[in-house]
C-alpha cells in the first residue's frame, strides 16, 4: 500500500507585526518542521490541544496556506511550489470538510447550488448530468432528493455537515482533510457522521487526515495517530500502539484523561494533570517545547530540542528520556 500523501519538514510561519507589547516583528511558528505520510485508503488522526498547529498543518497541506518551507508530495509528486492555476487539477483530488457546518455553508445558496459549485469550478458536468450528480450526492450522504432547493438554515447541524461532506465529495476526491468535523455537533450526532465518513472511505477508497481533539473518536477512525504540541509532532504511531503503549509524557497526559472501560485497569491508571498553560507559540520555551509542563524534564530538555526518533515499527517519539 503506497503513500498518497507525504509531508517532509513542513513549516508554516506567520509574520506577526509588532504591537503594543513587542518592539519588533515576530514569527509565529504554527507548524514547525513536521513530517508524516498517509497511505492510500487510510486515516491519519492528528490530535493536540487547540493552538497546537493541527488545523494549520491540514490547511498548509492542501495549499490553502503557502508553506514557508518543506515538501508536500501527492502521489509521489511535489506540489508545494505549484501556483494557483497549476494546483487546480490537484485541488480536485484534495478536499476539505470544515469544522463549523453553520459557518462553512453560504446561507444564500440552496443545497443544490452549494453542492453544484465545485462541479462548476472544476468544469465537471453541466445540464442534466449536473442535476443528476447533485441528487446522487444528496442521497449518498443520507439526505432526501427534495432537499435540493432548501437553504442551510432549514437543516440541523448534522444535516449541514452532511451537505458539507457532499460538497467535498462532488469532485470525486482521493484525499480529504476533515478539520474537527464533529466538534460543533451534538454528541448524539457525532457517531453518525463519523460512521458515515468510514463508510464513504470504504466505498471510495478515500484517504483522510482527521483533525480532532476528541481522542476516543480519533482512535475509532484512525489507522495512525500523530500528537502535536506547539507546532511539532511529538509522537506518531499506529492507533493501537499509540493508545496502549504511548511513550511521550505529553501523550501520556492527554490519554490519561480518557475514560477506561475495564474497572481493574481504571483503578490502576492515574489521571495526569498538566501543570500550567500551553506556552505562547510566539514565545516558545527553548529546548523541548513541553519542558515547562513536563514532570520528567532533565537539564538537556531546557537546551536541546528533541528530534523525532524511531523507537519501534512505525512508532516515533520526540523526547530525550525515551529510548528505542
Ligand atoms: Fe519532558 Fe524532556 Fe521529554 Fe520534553 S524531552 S517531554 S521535557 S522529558
Amino acid at each position: 500500500n503506497e503513500n498518497l500523501i507525504e509531508v517532509k519538514n513542513l513549516k508554516k510561519y506567520f509574520d506577526v507585526k509588532k504591537g503594543l507589547f513587542s518592539r519588533s516583528d515576530r514569527q509565529l511558528k504554527a507548524v514547525d518542521d513536521v513530517s508524516f505520510s498517509i497511505k492510500k485508503g487510510e486515516t491519519l488522526g492528528l490530535v493536540g490541544e487547540s493552538g497546537c498547529g493541527k488545523t494549520t498543518a491540514g490547511r498548509t497541506l492542501l495549499k490553502l496556506y503557502e508553506p514557508t518551507s518543506g515538501q508536500i508530495l501527492f502521489q509521489g509528486k511535489p506540489i508545494e511550489h505549484l501556483k494557483f492555476k497549476e494546483i487546480l487539477p490537484i485541488r480536485k483530488k484534495m478536499q476539505m470538510i470544515f469544522q463549523d457546518p453553520y459557518a462553512s455553508l453560504d446561507p444564500r445558496m440552496t443545497v443544490g447550488e452549494i453542492i453544484g459549485d465545485p462541479l462548476d469550478v472544476h468544469k465537471i458536468c453541466s445540464g442534466k448530468d449536473r442535476a443528476d450528480r447533485i441528487r446522487e450526492l444528496i442521497e449518498l450522504v443520507g439526505l432526501k432528493k427534495d432537499h435540493i432547493n432548501r437553504y442551510p438554515h432549514e437543516f440541523s447541524g448534522g444535516q449541514r455537515q452532511r451537505i458539507g461532506i457532499a460538497r467535498a465529495l462532488a469532485v470525486e476526491p482521493e484525499f480529504i482533510v476533515c478539520d474537527e468535523p464533529i466538534s460543533a455537533l451534538d454528541v448524539s450526532i457525532q457517531a453518525q457522521v463519523v460512521n458515515m465518513l468510514e463508510e464513504l472511505q470504504e466505498k471510495f477508497g478515500l484517504t483522510y487526515l482527521f483533525i480532532s481533539h476528541d481522542l476516543s473518536m480519533v482512535r475509532h477512525i484512525s489507522h495512525k495517530v500523530g500528537v502535536m504540541y506547539l507546532g511539532s509532532l511529538v509522537e506518531i504511531a499506529d492507533a493501537n500502539t499509540l493508545y496502549t503503549n504511548m511513550q511521550h509524557p505529553y501523550t501520556k497526559a492527554l490519554l490519561s484523561a480518557l475514560p477506561i472501560a475495564d474497572p481493574d485497569l481504571a483503578e490502576k491508571s492515574e489521571r495526569i494533570h498538566l501543570q500550567g498553560d500551553v506556552p505562547s507559540p510566539l514565545n516558545p520555551p527553548p529546548g523541548c517545547a513541553f519542558q515547562t509542563r513536563c514532570a520528567y524534564a532533565v537539564a538537556t530538555c531546557r537546551e536541546v530540542k528533541p528530534e523525532l526518533k524511531v523507537i519501534g515499527s512505525g512508532h516515533q517519539v520526540a523526547c530525550h528520556i525515551v529510548s528505542s
